[in-house]
């Protein structure tokens, strides 16, 4: 058995209002502990009923967020993975669905014989368990563990309790409360309100918790009397008072919050030691993200864009690719409904390069086929991912191979040219939740390809969710008229990259590169995209907005 050391345990909650950006600043917590040689994870516990969140509207709940072992999971864990350059797994997001499920389960079996099933203590026994488990497994020195939703929720305070319970087991120097709370600006006043985070910290200490640290957002400095103020009544000291001003990136966070100390604070109330803080590439990073050379417009047709969290990896990936290339990504929101009612014309001016993304149903398919014929014919950098790698095969099929019908069974279930189809495992599946092809596969990329060239390896491991694939009564013909199947499953069975021989970039995976993407670790492929999209861009002419107006608009915190 292995030697286990107490793990300590930063727990953060949210105050005020929803969106303050809890899942940046735990990343941020982490990363600079991380910076300075601790083994770190972070957690997040979500109060709704869902099991996870893969079947929820990508409108109302932003991305779904794959691990490697195939977890449908929340956003969050995206921006943990970008931060830490960890992996994450199913043990890291846990709902009440889940805690609830398991309880009851339990129940049924007769794990309970004789008991009255309670909230408490058996819903919070149930979390306390899952809130320790990865500390249980000995490879980590701390545990960071977001609390979903807002203080004062219905639906959270089990969770909180739970947490309350599990520091007074373990004790206060091993545990740590840090909560995120606001702190608006009155206009009309031309004042900073401390009154909703006194409040929100009342309802923190009514429960029992009394907040070691506070982050407060804001648009505006806090100055002296402010901060005195705030901890006079949450009962902190000053000290323990910090400022989360908006920035213009995210990835500027850990940086705003290293110069105040936070880290140092962190590891002194936690009695832990204060190696020296080693943040060097990741200064580089953000150095390049704030100061690129060149622009580069590229286009992003979905049709959830009026959501730009349902594509939250794919415009990190982009960041962290444009960076690698000394550029800024500025990317154009193209609903392809739109292309589908207004032409496409009007929406492919002026871009360097086109992106179609992942996505469910027939809604906009047909408007992202005719804006992938317009950058194939046009010979602009084309990047298909899942959704958008099948659209490109249908494209191609339709207007290359001349089989006027090709479309998905998802879209056409009678189309006589079925060229993506149901995969053989998902026949007969009638359940929805968590039954697509998930998690980390892998794949043998064709050398002397763009992928093979972008990822210089033949081997590699990619993640996956969907439900249908390219139909292998097809790949003669397609690749007959020049369409390379540059990644296939080691069986071969399975189409995993495609990419065109005339065309300067024009690649499909079936995969999800985006949820690998991380800050100093840019996607090979999106690396490699930004790269054609500058090139398409420095040869046709096209403007590079050379001066480039203020920085990049990846808001604050506020993601
Ligand atoms: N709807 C497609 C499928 O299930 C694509 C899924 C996706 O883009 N993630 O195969």
């Amino acid at each position: 058995m292995k030697q286990t050391k107490q793990p300590k345990y930063i727990f953060v909650t949210g105050g005020v209002v929803s969106s303050l950006g809890k899942g940046i600043a735990a990343s941020s917590i982490g990363l600079l502990l991380k910076s300075r040689g601790f083994r770190v994870t972070i957690q997040k516990f979500d109060p709704y009923i869902n099991v996870d969140p893969g079947t929820m509207n990508p409108f109302q709940h932003g991305e779904v967020y794959v691990t490697d072992d195939g977890s449908e999971t929340d956003l969050d864990l995206g921006h943990y993975e970008r931060f830490l350059d960890v992996t994450m797994s199913k043990l890291n997001n846990t709902t009440t669905g889940q805690v609830y499920n398991e309880v009851i389960t339990k129940e049924r079996r007769g794990d309970y014989l004789g008991a009255t099933v309670q909230v408490v203590p058996h819903i919070t026994d149930e979390i306390k368990r899952r809130m320790t488990a990865l500390g249980d497994t000995g490879d980590y020195d701390i545990i960071i563990t977001e609390v979903g939703g807002t203080v004062g929720d219905i639906e959270s305070l089990p969770f909180l309790e739970a947490m309350r319970q599990l520091v007074l087991k373990i004790g206060k120097a091993n545990a740590l409360y840090v909560h995120l709370t606001l702190v608006p600006f009155i206009r009309s006043s031309g004042e900073l309100k401390t009154k909703p985070t006194q409040h929100s910290v009342k309802t923190l200490l009514e429960i029992g918790v009394q907040p070691d640290i506070l982050l407060c957002r804001s648009e505006y400095q806090l100055d002296r009397d402010v901060r005195a103020k705030i901890a006079l009544f949450s009962n902190v000291d000053e000290d323990s008072v910090f400022e989360a001003r908006d920035v213009p990136s995210i990835y500027e966070v850990p940086i705003v919050f290293a110069r105040q100390h936070l880290d140092a604070a962190i590891l002194h109330k936690l009695r832990l030691p204060l190696h020296t803080l080693s943040m060097q590439s990741w200064s580089t990073f953000v150095h390049r993200v704030n100061h690129p050379r060149t622009n580069v417009r590229i286009g992003l047709c979905g049709k959830y864009v009026q959501l730009h969290d349902a594509y939250k990896s794919i415009t990190e990936a982009f960041i962290h690719a444009g960076a690698a290339n000394n550029a800024r990504v500025e990317l154009v929101w193209i609903d392809a409904e739109d292309v589908q009612k207004h032409g496409v014309e009007r929406y492919m001016k002026s871009l360097s390069g086109l992106l179609v993304a992942p996505g469910f149903g027939t809604r906009g398919v047909e408007g992202k086929i005719r804006a992938i014929q317009y950058v194939r014919e046009k010979n602009i950098p084309f990047f298909g991912i899942c959704l958008g790698m099948q659209c490109a095969v249908i494209e191609f099929a339709r207007h290359a191979c001349k089989l006027r019908d090709a479309n998905s069974t998802e879209f056409n279930k009678r189309t006589q040219n079925n060229v993506i189809d149901l995969m053989e495992h998902q026949r007969g599946v009638e359940i929805k939740g968590a039954t697509m092809r998930l998690g980390s596969y892998p794949c043998i990329l064709k050398k002397a390809t763009h992928s093979f060239r972008s990822y210089r390896d033949q081997f590699i491991r990619e993640r996956h969710r969907h439900r249908f694939e390219v139909n292998n009564d097809y790949r003669a013909i397609l690749e007959k008229k020049g369409m390379i199947m540059s990644g296939l499953s080691p069986d071969g069975n399975l189409v995993e990259m495609i990419e065109l021989q005339h065309h300067p970039w024009f690649v499909g995976c079936q995969f999800h590169p985006e949820l690998k993407s991380r800050a100093t670790k840019p996607h090979p492929l999106f690396r490699s995209f930004v790269h054609a999209a500058l090139e398409y861009q420095r040869v046709s002419g096209q403007a590079g907005h050379g001066a480039l107006a203020g920085k990049p608009k990846n808001s604050s915190l506020n993601v």
